[in-house]
């Protein structure tokens, strides 16, 4: 998996590209391994060098825990063979991409220098690995619910996420839907599944042979999407703000 071209080029681009974390780092190199366990290779490269050696091993550890249990649970024909590469010239968070990219994980490395904690983003990409739906943020697969269970899986399968700060919220805020997708949507699938226990792995079921619906809801649940949302969001919906008066007399 080495090669004189990965090894060497990269370096120098890395030094253009971020010389802060370069400098913060210096004794990084690039990487590009394999590693396997209970099935599941993993090939791991970082021509740039941007991870020290310990952020690569829980990357890696944070991988293995979390997808071969999101594949066991929710598809075990997931692929066997996943990618994930650190690339310094990526600046969001973390993706895995469609077609030939569907089981490669690219993530920035900046953000794991700068959120340490915050590594069960694998967690979470590892599980749209598994969903492996026929596309995204469509009629069929819309990309709330897609988010939605793939915060529900980091939820139910990370390892750190109390040191990050990271939780499914207990309350909404102003002008939540389910369809905000992410942690909203997460929570609310997780009380939804603790009331209908299979939701969420049949609805998995459903994006990935495309025929989602929001019918779907009523017959998994015998009970509407917008009526599950309502019972769900009264009693963490943001209480009415105080009357002006009263704030107008505090000093
Ligand atoms: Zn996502």
């Amino acid at each position: 998996m080495t090669s004189m071209r990965l090894r060497f080029l990269p370096l120098a681009l890395a030094a253009l590209v971020s010389p802060s974390l370069s400098q913060a780092q210096p004794q990084t190199q690039a990487f590009d391994g394999q590693v396997s366990r209970d099935g599941v290779t993993l090939y791991y490269q970082d021509a740039a060098g941007a991870l020290a050696a310990p952020v690569r091993k829980r990357i890696i550890d944070t991988f293995y825990f979390a997808y071969l249990r999101e594949r066991a649970d929710f598809r075990p024909a997931a692929p066997n063979e996943v990618r994930i590469v650190i690339d310094p010239a990526y600046t969001g968070v973390a993706f895995v991409g469609d077609k030939d990219k569907a089981s490669t994980i690219t993530i920035n490395p900046g953000w794991l220098a700068q959120h340490p904690d915050d590594i069960d983003l694998v967690t979470h990409e590892a599980m749209h690995i598994v969903q492996g739906y026929p596309s995204y943020g469509d009629k069929r697969v819309p990309g709330w619910l897609v988010e939605g269970i793939a915060d529900y899986a980091r939820d139910r399968y990370g390892m750190n996420n109390a040191a990050a700060g990271w939780a499914l919220p207990d309350k909404l805020s102003q002008g939540q839907t389910v369809e905000s997708g992410y942690r909203v949507t997460g929570a609310f699938l997780k009380w939804a599944e603790a009331a209908h226990p299979g939701l969420v792995l049949a609805l998995d079921k459903d994006l990935r042979d495309g025929r989602y619906a929001p019918a779907l809801w009523q017959k998994h649940t015998g009970k509407t999407l917008p009526a599950l949302w309502t019972e769900y969001a009264k009693p963490r919906s943001p209480a009415p703000a105080p009357p002006p008066a009263r704030r107008a007399k505090r000093r």
